[in-house]
């Protein structure tokens, strides 16, 4: 049989009734998360509310590290770390698991209003690995912040409430796209295109009168001047609520799921951790769609400087512990992997790609092109991986993203390695990964946050 992984089986037939009542529960739990958490910023409130309400205390507030200390940090609002504290010295290492909150999506540009026969656009520049066609016809919410030139930030998100009216970009009628419909996909709606419609109702007479009423909307609801979009970001995201899918009901829907289903399981399974011999570090970082960059993505030094700062709470600190906290930790780059789609069987190699209900995805190496770009996890950390998810009942399988050549991609996996920490890619297998609205399997998702559990209380 090729479709059968000698490690894989159906997680749903692994699961006793009670084990199917608790991933229903967890699957609506993570549902009511993907409806309200849309951006990296309501990510990160998110969990620090969430964190804060179990206890968990900011690491401004700590005096001196302890065993069993619970520690909240925001990282300028886009990132966020949770700890809690082992028993064991910071230099024999951490139980790392690191997610990414960011998500593909479309932003406003810096003079983004302006108008063109007789209506009101937004210029924007998209975010991340995006199939342009997937964006146009559909609704859209605008989400952000925007600082005023005095400093004020304002919070903007329209679209999302039921009665909110919605953005979207409008696609080219059948009748008149015989042209179009023969370009090649990716060029059929170009970046410059992604132009939501915003507004088609004059103020007066004037000279744009349709984008003076959009500006008046922004000045007369938020205080904002036109001038004020050059500090802002705004993002526009699917207006699309998550749901459940499938007549059996075992799939969720959603946009988002890279990699706010690994970012949710992570943070509840970091919130049931107490008393660990090993210090448990969850880390939700931003900007992994445009290659981990800026001072909130893992190409920075944010890590390192968070571990600087706990150890100088725990004393002196110096190099040498820095650098031996780092290599001795164990971590996982929690993001997810490509389900095999039935519909498109040339693009995987099913002895090897992963499935939708067979559980948490273990993959060794993503990359492209001869695992360009890949962490390629030692087969020394590999074995406990097994063991570890075999000993506590996590239904888990193998992962590679694609056939040979076909494609790749990367994940954080290799910005973790560089510190000489053993890592590996570990999370949950999507359909219809990078689109408006993803598809996900209920039994993966909790076998993925059973796993960053016991992974979080292991070794
Ligand atoms: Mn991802
Ligand atoms: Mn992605």
């Amino acid at each position: 049989m090729s479709d059968k992984k000698p490690q894989a089986g159906n997680a749903w037939l692994k699961m006793n009734d009670e084990q199917i009542k608790l991933c229903n529960q967890f699957s609506m739990g993570y549902i009511d998360f993907l409806n309200e958490v849309k951006t990296e910023r309501e990510a990160v409130s998110f969990i620090i509310n969430k964190a804060l309400e179990k206890n968990f205390q900011p690491l401004e507030q700590i005096p001196r590290i302890m065993p069993g200390n619970k520690i909240v940090v925001n990282i300028k609002d886009k990132a966020a770390a949770l700890l809690v504290v082992g028993k064991r010295p910071l230099t024999e290492g951490l139980n790392l698991v690191v997610s990414h909150i960011d998500t593909p999506r479309i932003d406003l540009k810096a003079n983004p209003v302006y108008e063109a026969d007789g209506l009101s656009l937004f210029k924007t520049h998209y975010y991340g690995g995006i199939k342009k066609y997937h964006w146009v016809a559909i609704p859209l919410a605008l989400n952000g912040v925007v600082y005023k030139k005095n400093g004020t930030p304002i919070n903007i998100r329209i679209g999302l409430k039921e009665g909110d009216p919605v953005l979207t970009i409008a696609d080219l009628l059948p009748h008149l796209a015989k042209e179009q419909m023969e370009k090649k996909m990716a060029e059929v709606i170009t970046g410059e295109r992604l132009t939501p419609v915003v507004g088609s109702r004059p103020l007066s007479e004037g000279e744009s009168p349709v984008k003076e009423r959009i500006l008046q909307f922004f000045k007369e609801r938020y205080d904002v001047e036109e001038s004020d979009f050059i500090s802002a970001e705004l993002q526009l995201i699917p207006a699309i609520k998550a749901n459940e899918v499938g007549l059996d009901r075992s799939m969720i829907g959603a946009y988002g799921h890279d990699d706010r289903v690994s970012a949710y399981a992570a943070l509840q399974a970091v919130l049931e951790v107490n008393d660990p011999d090993i210090t448990a570090l969850c880390l939700f970082v931003d900007k992994e769609e445009i290659g981990s960059t800026g001072n909130t993505g893992l190409q920075s030094i944010l890590l390192e400087n968070l571990i600087v700062e706990l150890m100088h709470l725990s004393g002196p600190v110096d190099y040498f512990s820095v650098r031996k906290c780092l290599s001795q930790s164990y971590a996982l780059s929690a993001d997810v992997n490509a389900a095999v789609d039935p519909n498109y069987p040339e693009v995987f190699e099913k002895d090897n790609c992963s499935f939708l209900s067979q559980g948490v995805v273990l993959t060794k190496y993503t990359g492209s092109r001869g695992k360009a770009e890949s962490n390629d996890a030692n087969p020394e950390f590999l074995w406990k991986m097994r063991k570890l998810f075999d000993d506590n009942g996590i239904v888990w399988q193998t992962g590679e993203l694609g056939k040979v050549d076909i494609g790749g991609g990367g994940t954080v996996a290799q910005y973790l390695a560089r510190y000489g920490m053993e890592v590996v890619d570990c999370g949950v297998a999507v359909l219809g990964m990078h689109s408006p609205f993803e598809v996900v399997s209920k039994a993966d998702v909790y076998m993925s946050y059973k796993a960053y559990l016991s992974f979080m209380q292991a070794f």
